[in-house]
């Protein structure tokens, strides 16, 4: 049998998930797990790189059902595709170890989410912890030698230390042994946030989730930012990279009225009211099938815990695989 090629992506159980998610991801994920063999990752030790706060650290439980549901209700068959536990998984934590010795100091503190997270969460000195995120990443990616990874834009960065730790690997220890695995970036890089910023975020408050009600996406749609300029109906407004139309380009299915909108608008003969009102029905519409899915999902109590433990037991045994071919390769598989 001709081996599938291997996916593997995740998120970290820190709050729900938003469309920023699923334009910068879940899309690619529902698109290609029929042809990939797909491994997602809820990755709580990396959660724990900017979050050690003990009361935070109690919803952690919550957040991982709420992580899984959400894939699970944009549509990633559980029977398909490999729902994993990252601290169910020791061997990551082991992989991390020796890929650790692989990429120097100053390298890591060039990677430029290593700023943007400190400067965000204001920290002035990056811990080891936060420092080695991507050197643990590479250890997710690389247990089960994943050969595609779709991300939002902000992981792009993290892939490229990936590839350099499989590269460096290979080069010490025999080619071909690590995948170098490929980046998929999602059909909306990065969402802009609700408020315009520049990222949809679960921290900043500024996103739709997928588990939002109809209602709440429409009291979110009318607080949306817009075009500041355009204080009257009349006056004509700015299209591109006014939020409200990047989110009418991401969710709305009816091409003729974005189309007719986007007209009007630069005429100035349409109102934000119109123009907003028409952008929750779109969403409100694509999150429908979503909503009911998490509602049959949910009569189930018990399917997340399930597909955790069966999908981390598959991903305990690749990875100890991959580890063992690691170790041969070094030198390191000393009694059988
Ligand atoms: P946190 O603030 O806790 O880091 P996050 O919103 O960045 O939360 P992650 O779990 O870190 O979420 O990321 C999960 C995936 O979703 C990653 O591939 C990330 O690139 C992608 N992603 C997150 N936010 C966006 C966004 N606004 N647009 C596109 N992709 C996004
Ligand atoms: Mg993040």
């Amino acid at each position: 049998m001709i081996k599938r090629p291997r996916i593997l992506t995740g998120d970290r159980p820190t709050g729900k998930l938003h469309l920023g998610h699923y334009v910068g991801t879940l899309q690619n994920r529902v698109r290609l797990q029929a042809q990939y063999d797909c491994f997602f990752l809820v990755a709580d030790f990396h959660m724990l790189t900017t979050r050690l706060d003990r009361e935070l650290l109690t919803e952690t439980k919550t957040n991982i059902h709420d992580v899984v549901l959400d894939n699970l209700s944009v549509g990633i068959d559980p029977n398909a595709s490999v729902y994993v536990l990252q601290s169910f998984v020791p061997q990551i934590a082991e992989i991390a170890l020796i890929f650790a010795n692989l990429v120097t100091v100053p390298r890591l503190q060039r990677v430029p989410t290593l700023k943007d997270v400190m400067h965000d969460l204001e920290i002035e000195q990056p811990s080891v912890g936060l420092l080695n995120y991507p050197v643990l990443q590479a250890a997710d990616i690389l247990c089960v030698r994943a050969d595609l990874v779709p991300v939002g834009k902000d992981q792009a960065s993290h892939l490229e230390v990936t590839r350099e730790i499989a590269r460096r690997f290979n080069s010490l220890y025999g080619e071909g042994v690590l995948p170098e695995p490929e980046t998929l970036i999602g059909d909306v890089p990065t969402l802009v946030g609700l408020d315009g910023q520049a990222k949809a975020s679960k921290s900043l408050g500024n996103a739709i989730f997928l588990s939002d009600d109809a209602k709440t996406v429409e009291q979110k749609v009318r607080g949306m930012y817009t075009d500041p300029k355009r204080i009257r109906a009349d006056i004509p407004g700015q299209v591109e990279g006014n939020p409200v139309f990047i989110y009418h380009d991401a969710f709305n299915d009816d091409l003729a009225e974005v189309a007719d909108l986007k007209e009007r608008y630069r005429q100035g003969n349409v109102g934000d009211v119109e123009v907003k009102r028409k952008l929750a029905a779109a969403i409100n519409r694509f999150l429908e099938p979503i909503r009911q899915r998490r509602t049959e999902l949910e009569a189930q109590p018990n399917i997340v815990a399930e597909v955790l433990a069966a999908g981390s037991e598959r991903a305990r045994s690749e990875a100890a695989e991959t580890l063992r071919r690691m170790k041969e390769a070094m030198g390191l598989a000393y009694y059988g």
